[in-house]
């Protein structure tokens, strides 16, 4: 199946399963923003606690912050965002649509990058088991011709995005014959730039009120606190504050369902040392992200680090993690190394000192900082894209099921009365009752047939299903099935909690990274 289709059916799956549904669709939803359903917000709440307590948990040296969305609106004065943080828009005139000379830029290098991928493909076939790959690159005239291509326009937009160079974007657009996928035409306005942030009104009279926006990051509300968890909790560097939070951009482009959205979470942790140190610990961070997201299982193929060449103005190193998602491998998490860049503009901007007095070296000093930035929703995406799974059955059947990683299933167990004699429904609602104290347990109503209701659990991701039978009353025991692999068992009642609550837990995920960081 194309992966195309697949994200399509990703899509409607997360809705018919209540995961995600477009914001007030009653009337016909709001272009890029979302609601999580019963389904979608225990997976996200997973997701955010298995973040959470691998930052404050596993490092001593990590504490919370739950910061106000409103901040003061000098804050991103300091921050540069009301300056810089725009994106390069352009219109065609034909669609009225309106994109991303910078994305319309990027796709059309990666065309470039298909076309080479797709002669090599051909060129595999061609020659089999005899193909050097190496020497074809560098000797067939087309992946020539292709590669010199994508590199004069790389460096060309690398050069227009310093600054940037508006007309400059909208040459390399009419150079490259770039067509608006919509009209088929090339009539395209000027490059202008287009300020991200959302605005509002802050206090009841039109003359006194103050224009407020709504925060584009989480990141300023742990620098403008620095000091105060600094002071209050009397830390010593290096130490972290970690906080998660609504983000607000007013994107230009907002495709591919929850990975650009309008209003998102991003979960961030900004990690303050001694100049000097920074890159010692953005290599450390480097790698305890990636184990992060490895620990899950989701298969270490699946990602791979984007080094940013060209640096913002405030970086002095810069990666993503990338996830390979149906559209390609897209960026998941960011982690820069901000120097103290922030730090020094808000205390330039509010008069105040914010510096660490160090008592080892007996100075003050203005903290470096190494910031990890991962976006909750994208991290969803990525959980339920790895997850989702069509299988054709022994029996001639299909199922759908996610194969999401125990930890982050919504539900944890579901318990069935097979039917709805002899005490049965009682008798599962008695082991509800038990189970879920300690992990997400669902009662499964006998009215569908087993089978029904199986492949209902399947479609939702619960690991594991519990079925009440006539035998049960007799031998207190019950049939447990595995989700992945559809094995039954019978098994003690008693025995249930042991087998399922480990295996469900997040603290066995965060036991395997804990050991993974000690050897970092
Ligand atoms: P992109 O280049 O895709 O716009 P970014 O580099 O601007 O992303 P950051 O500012 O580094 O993103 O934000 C950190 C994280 O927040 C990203 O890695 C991503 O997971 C998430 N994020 C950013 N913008 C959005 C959005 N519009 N919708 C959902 N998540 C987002």
């Amino acid at each position: 199946m194309a992966q195309e289709d697949v994200f399509k059916k990703i899509v409607s799956h997360c809705k018919e399963y209540g995961f995600v549904f477009p914001s007030s669709e009653i009337y016909d939803g709001l272009a890029a923003v979302y609601d999580y359903g019963q389904n979608g917000v225990e997976l996200k709440n997973n997701i955010k606690q298995y973040w959470w307590q691998s930052m404050v948990l596993l490092h001593s040296n990590i504490v919370g912050l739950d910061a106000a969305i409103f901040m003061h609106p000098t804050t991103w004065k300091a921050s540069g965002h009301v300056d810089a943080f725009n994106d390069p828009l352009i219109d065609n005139r034909d669609s009225k649509k309106r994109y991303r000379a910078d994305v319309l830029i990027e796709d059309q290098i990666a065309k470039y990058e298909e076309k080479i991928q797709k002669e090599v493909a051909k060129a595999r076939k061609r020659f089999g088991d005899s193909f050097d790959e190496e020497k074809y690159m560098e000797t067939s005239e087309r992946v020539k011709e292709a590669r010199e291509k994508r590199d004069a326009l790389h460096a060309r937009y690398a050069e227009a995005m310093q600054g940037p160079d508006l007309e400059m974007l909208k040459q390399i657009i009419v150079d490259e014959e770039i067509i608006d996928p919509i009209s088929g035409t090339k009539n395209w306005t000027d490059v202008r730039q287009f300020n991200l942030m959302f605005a509002t009104e802050m206090g009841a009279s039109a003359d006194g009120a103050m224009k407020v926006y709504l925060r584009p990051e989480t990141a300023q509300g742990i620098f403008v606190n620095y000091l105060n968890v600094q002071k209050t909790g009397r830390m010593k560097l290096p130490f972290g504050i970690a906080q998660i939070g609504k983000a607000f951009r007013n994107e230009i482009v907002a495709r591919q369902f929850v990975f650009r959205m309008r209003e998102f979470e991003q979960m961030e942790m900004q990690f303050f040392c001694q100049p000097g140190t920074e890159m010692k610990w953005f290599e450390y961070w480097k790698r305890v992200r990636r184990a992060w997201h490895e620990a899950l299982g989701m298969g270490t193929e699946n990602y791979r680090y984007h080094d940013h060449e060209k640096l913002a103005h405030y970086a002095n190193a810069a990666t993503d993690i990338e996830f390979k998602m149906p559209f390609g491998f897209k960026e998941v998490e960011g982690i820069h190394s901000r120097t103290d860049f922030d730090l020094a503009q808000h205390e330039k901007f509010s008069g105040k000192s914010i510096k660490y007095f160090d008592p080892e070296k007996n100075e003050s000093y203005v903290p470096y900082d190494v910031e990890t930035s991962i976006g909750v929703d994208r991290m969803f995406l990525s959980v339920l894209c790895h997850s989702y799974c069509e299988e054709q059955l022994e029996n001639g059947e299909s199922r759908v099921v996610l194969r999401l990683p125990e930890a982050l299933a919504p539900v944890k167990c579901a318990v069935f009365p097979l039917d709805k004699k002899d005490g049965l429904p009682e008798l599962a609602e008695q082991i509800v009752d038990e189970l879920k104290f300690h992990f997400n347990t669902h009662y499964g109503d006998p009215k569908d047939s087993i089978g029904k209701r199986y492949r209902r659990q399947d479609a939702v991701g619960t690991p594991f299903c519990v079925t009440v039978d006539h035998e049960t009353p007799k031998d207190h025991k019950v049939t447990l099935r595995y989700r992945d692999t559809m094995k039954q068992e019978r098994v003690d009642i008693s025995q249930l909690r042991s087998i399922i609550e480990d295996r469900v837990s997040i603290t066995s995920v965060l036991k395997k990274l804990g050991e993974e960081i000690k050897k970092y």
